[in-house]
């Protein structure tokens, strides 16, 4: 059913680093553009122009090394670092309260972006450099805030659309790379789970599956059931004639039909090497002896069809009784598959 159980978190994870970091570029490009023009036809070459223009320079320095030439982890680190504690800071010192929005969109980038585990204590120089700047403006103002109504309308308007879709982008692709994430743990935990109850080759139940279900059934009240071991009669002999292939193949239709057979009716599972066991649900003697039976037929048709000969199976069948153990259920069974062996094989001995 499952070919391979594999769960590429390298790749996943590169693809999530690409897309944070394109949108680092292009908001703080778009964002640093946006004011230094503003402040230049307002302000005309203050500092605070200045700063915008370094800053978008060093976007643009930092877009090339990124995307352009795989040092993703250094120009993010170097942006965000920028942005957080040196460019929203002065900004808010020049600019006052309307810059506020900047203060709390750097921290959420350095919980983003930043590398872990020196995220923390970044922040926190940050959170209490930002408290340092907002104590500076009140006691020290520069002087700049005083703009204009408009200058003011214009400039928080711009604050609060660059912050708002940046942060919202953010979110959107975390949000998603949570969800492929928590997908692909979904199908990976349906693989393994497959993988440790089947057996490999004939896809059946495994031993470990069965032992898990006759632990349940012997754990019901008045449940009554069969189990059939099998085993197939040469089998060696026919691995030494035919090839192991031959002998791989045989197995699995043996699997594919006891599966067809039991459907419904109980569960089959590979016991280990040539040997398999049917559980069935009711105790019903003849229903168990017939679908014995439309196995073995089935088994005799393919390998007369495949290799012109008749392949056989013999079996031991035990009925569950109320308070017998497992190894007793298991030592009666192989006992009557012994005498069924011993008195000419092909046969399920009851
Ligand atoms: P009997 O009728 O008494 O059961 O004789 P037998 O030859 O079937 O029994 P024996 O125990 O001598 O040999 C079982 C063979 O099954 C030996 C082993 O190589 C083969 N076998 C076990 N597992 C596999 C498998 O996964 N694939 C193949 N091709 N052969 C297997
Ligand atoms: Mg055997
Ligand atoms: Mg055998």
């Amino acid at each position: 059913m499952f070919t391979d159980i594999q769960f590429d978190e390298n790749k996943l994870n590169a693809k999530l680093q690409k897309r944070l970091l394109w949108l680092l570029v292009l908001t703080g490009c778009v964002a640093n553009m946006i004011g230094f023009l503003s402040n230049v036809v307002l302000f005309g070459m203050t500092t605070p122009t200045i700063i915008c223009g370094i800053c978008e320079l060093i976007v643009i320095a930092c877009g090339v090394a990124g995307i352009g030439f795989g040092k993703q982890k250094s120009a993010t680190v170097i942006m965000v670092t920028v942005f957080a504690l040196i460019e929203f800071p002065f900004l808010f010192y020049v600019y006052g309260a309307n810059m506020g929005v900047y203060l709390i969109l750097g921290i959420v980038a350095l919980a983003i972006y930043f590398p872990r585990p020196y995220h923390v204590p970044v922040i926190v120089v940050t959170i209490l450099l930002d408290i340092l700047v907002v104590v500076l403006s009140y006691f020290f103002p520069s002087g700049m805030e005083e703009m204009s109504k408009e200058s003011q309308f214009g400039t928080m308007l711009c604050s609060f659309l660059i912050v708002a879709s940046s942060t919202a982008i953010m979110l959107c692709i975390l949000i998603h790379q949570y969800m492929v994430q928590r997908s692909q743990i979904f199908s990976i935990s349906q693989q393994l789970e497959y993988a440790a109850n089947h057996d490999a080759l004939t896809e059946v139940y495994n031993r470990r599956y069965l032992m898990n279900t006759l632990k349940q059934w012997m754990s019901m009240e008045h449940k009554h059931f069969l189990v059939a071991l099998i085993d197939i009669d040469d089998f060696k002999k026919i691995n030494d004639t035919y090839g192991h292939v031959y002998g791989d193949e045989v197995l699995a239709q043996l699997a594919r039909l006891m599966q067809q057979e039991i459907d419904g009716k109980g569960i089959a599972a590979r016991y280990g090497g040539e040997e398999f066991m049917l559980l069935f649900e009711k105790a019903d003697r003849k229903m168990a002896m017939d679908i014995l039976k439309r196995i073995s037929d089935g088994l005799g048709e393919f390998s007369n069809k495949t290799r012109q000969i008749t392949i056989t199976f013999s079996g031991g069948m035990e009925e569950y009784r109320t308070d017998a153990r497992i190894d007793e259920l298991f030592r009666n069974a192989d006992k009557k598959l012994y005498q069924a062996k011993s008195s000419g094989k092909n046969q399920v001995i009851y």
